[in-house]
């Protein structure tokens, strides 16, 4: 069964139902004041949200171009490390499109018959959000091919012999596929997206916008430097802005009678090991394994997850491509090397 709906939810006061331009009555159960919930920070229009211009102006034109031809919105694909707006992307196309979505996990369909409630449920021009969508098994996936070409699906009747395929008409509709793993993707599965949006890591100054606005949503009083500060160590990521944000205001309120000075920042983010470039213990441990363990590298992904003792997935999708990005380490043909930059890094670093 569908995951979560956030949007067309029937059982929701009349409060919470809003009409679009054309008539469609949408109903929204994404909690607006849960404080310490992702969703409380998360932008519900492209317009609140920060940074990424180029795909911002990009999804705004697709979708005001289908709703001028009141056609479905094509597919479209984003990929990029976690925490970088995929998600918020997704869910607010259809609050500017004005319509349902249905929100599913690419790791819990495991066989067709999974896919198709959601599929069967979606209605005309509604989203279809499909997270993780490279850990979705072959089976399913060659299942939506002509569900995301002609809006069809092709099921099959009875067994051996006497089995049959009967078409099933769908309701046109948009899939929205989000993937911190494009490369897995089967190039089948990559074509049938319309739009492919690459999310990259944010510069600090977007960060500290990000930042500025949820402290205001937070209600804590924070000084500029110390937003710049916090997004200096946010390793471009406005989710780990997010959260280091929150434990900083903990910190201000426990420690520093509530406001946030760039003193008080800086001895909050002090205090959960985060260095100046952002690294939290978990990153820096990746690079001392390389440093001492293998001696710099080149070393394949696997032996340093299993020196450190956590999944090589982990290190692949949350910290690999923030030190890639950051000129820490480099990726060749025989492994994971350390740069002379990341060796400058640990000799200097103490702690
Ligand atoms: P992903 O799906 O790529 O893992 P999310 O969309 O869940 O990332 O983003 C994590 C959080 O970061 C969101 O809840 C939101 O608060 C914040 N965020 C992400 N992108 C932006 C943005 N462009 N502007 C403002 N906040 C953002």
């Amino acid at each position: 069964m569908p995951r979560k709906t956030i949007l067309s939810s029937d059982n929701l006061p009349d409060d919470d139902v809003r009409r679009t331009e054309d008539d469609i009555p949408v109903r929204l159960n994404i909690p607006e004041n849960a404080e310490d919930d992702d969703s409380a920070l998360r932008p519900k229009l492209i317009a609140d949200m920060v940074g990424q211009r180029e795909v911002y102006e990009r999804i705004l034109i697709s979708i005001d171009a289908a709703k001028k031809r009141r056609e479905p919105l094509g597919h479209i694909l984003f990929d990029g490390p976690p925490g970088l707006g995929k998600t918020t992307f997704a869910t607010c196309i259809p609050h500017e499109l004005g319509t349902s979505c249905q929100i599913a996990s690419g790791a819990t369909l495991k066989a067709p018959k999974d896919l198709i409630p959601y599929l069967t449920n979606a209605e005309e021009r509604s989203v279809l959000f499909i997270d993780e969508i490279h850990r979705m098994q072959k089976a399913v996936e060659e299942f939506l091919y002509p569900a995301m070409e002609d809006f069809r699906i092709d099921l099959v009747i009875g067994e051996g012999s006497g089995a049959r395929t009967l078409n099933m008409q769908l309701r046109p509709f948009t899939i929205i596929g989000a993937t911190t793993r494009a490369g897995l993707l089967s190039a089948p599965l990559r074509d049938r997206f319309t739009m492919r949006e690459h999310l990259d890591f944010y510069p600090v100054s977007d960060l500290q916008e990000i930042v500025l606005r949820n402290a205001a949503k937070l209600r804590v009083a924070l000084a500029p430097d110390a937003a710049a500060e916090i997004a200096g160590r946010s390793r471009g990521t406005p989710r780990i802005a997010n959260n280091r944000l929150r434990w900083v205001r903990d910190y201000a309120v426990s420690r520093a009678g509530g406001n946030i000075t760039l003193e008080v920042a800086r001895r909050a983010m002090e205090m959960q090991e985060i260095d100046v470039l952002g690294m939290d213990r978990q990153d820096r441990k990746y690079l001392q394994v390389i440093a001492t363990v293998f001696h710099g590298g080149p070393v394949g992904v696997e032996a340093v997850a299993h020196t450190m003792n956590v999944a090589p997935d982990t290190l692949i999708d949350e910290v690999e491509p923030f030190l890639l990005r950051s000129e820490l380490i480099i990726r060749s043909p025989r492994g994971r090397k350390l740069t002379l930059k990341a060796i400058e890094f640990l000799s200097e670093y103490r702690k």
